[in-house]
């Protein structure tokens, strides 16, 4: 069966390296959206929770209550409605009209849209959704928002940095007026955390990191990060092909010289991106993916029992033109894990 190793040593130096720039461990909120990255949601978190790691943000309510018991704060980016309610979440709040949506006596924090228009109360809407959610009595514990550019050499990330520092004070100004603690305020993912020489948020909330990547590393000159995942895949069947003949769907790939060919147990069916006759892709070993990746198999030029597809997606994401947040997460969560 095809399987994910999950490199514990790498995914350890990567927290080392995301808390040396938040200042501390406190201040890392490890995102497990998307079974963490289509790493493994309970694998991923159970080694965060060994390394001392406090806060996670994930989607949705499934997700947070596979992991209730494994941190102190749980935001929940994208839940509608909340059927059931654990002292660990924080549901984030992406407009003002989801206010009356909300159950009383919970906690939330609301998102403030500085500029990518995607999706949170807007900053001059602030005083009413603070007054809505007391109301409610609901806590607000806490107020984000996310930057659209802050993985690109722009200056966007400055201006909504600007903006924030400003709701920020607005927020200060609201709660001593109501009469409320002061929230925690976030806003850098893992690109903004490494362009923030001076972290003093009260947590990041670091994703592809986590995982081992960043976008533009080069352009921003971030630190050196290790990928966690590498895919493997078995050998099915193997035959000798002869000069001439061709393999797989379409039979784009043709033999120059006669040449032995396996088929391995992995495809787009486990979410590994088709390639075709357009892509080339060759393993970590050298090995050649021939013709088309079918559903259920790939084949290549070995007859090794046991092949690592990838130990780092970089490569994949250019292929694909995509980033390496695609690749992963669009793996099946029916690929077993292993911890090594
Ligand atoms: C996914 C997500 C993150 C994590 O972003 P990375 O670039 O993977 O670090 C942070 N905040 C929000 C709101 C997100 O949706």
């Amino acid at each position: 069966m095809a399987k994910i190793l999950l490199n514990k040593e790498n995914l350890f130096h990567n927290f080392r390296v995301i808390s040396e720039q938040t200042g501390s461990v406190e201040k890392v909120a490890v995102v497990l959206k998307d079974n963490a990255y289509g790493h493994g949601l309970f694998e991923i978190a159970t080694m965060a929770k060994e390394f001392g790691i406090k806060k996670a943000v994930v989607k949705s309510l499934d997700e947070a209550l596979i992991i209730e018991k494994l941190f102190d704060d749980i935001v929940i980016l994208a839940q509608k409605d909340i059927h059931t309610y654990s002292h660990a979440f924080h549901i984030a709040v992406n407009s003002l009209d989801a206010i009356k949506n909300l159950p009383e006596n919970i906690k939330v924090h609301i998102k403030v849209d500085t500029g990518m228009h995607r999706n949170g109360v807007m900053p001059d809407e602030l005083e009413e959704a603070f007054l809505g959610l007391s109301k409610k009595n609901i806590r607000i514990t806490g107020v984000f928002t996310h930057h659209r550019s802050a993985d690109e050499l722009s200056t966007d990330f400055y201006w909504q940095k600007s903006v924030f520092t400003r709701v920020k004070e607005d927020v200060k100004k609201i709660c001593e007026k109501l009469l409320l603690p002061i929230p925690a305020f976030h806003s850098c993912n893992s690109a903004a955390l490494f362009r923030t020489s001076n972290f003093d948020e009260d947590f990041a909330r670091v994703g592809i990191a986590t995982y081992g990547y960043l976008d533009n590393a080069g352009i921003f000159k971030f630190p050196k990060l290790k990928p966690v995942m590498s895919l493997w895949a078995n050998r099915l069947a193997t035959r000798e092909i002869k000069k001439g003949q061709s393999v797989g769907y379409g039979g784009t790939f043709t033999a120059d010289k006669d040449m032995t060919v396996s088929t391995y147990d992995l495809g787009y069916g486990d979410g590994f991106l088709r390639l075709n006759e357009r892509n080339s892709y060759t393993t970590p070993k050298g090995y050649k993916v021939l013709g088309r990746v079918s559903m259920d198999n790939l084949s290549l030029n070995t007859k090794d029992e046991e092949v690592c597809i990838f130990d780092d997606v970089e490569v994949l994401a250019k292929e694909h033109d995509t980033i390496t947040y695609e690749i992963t997460t669009t793996l099946s969560p029916f690929i077993k894990k292993e911890v090594v």
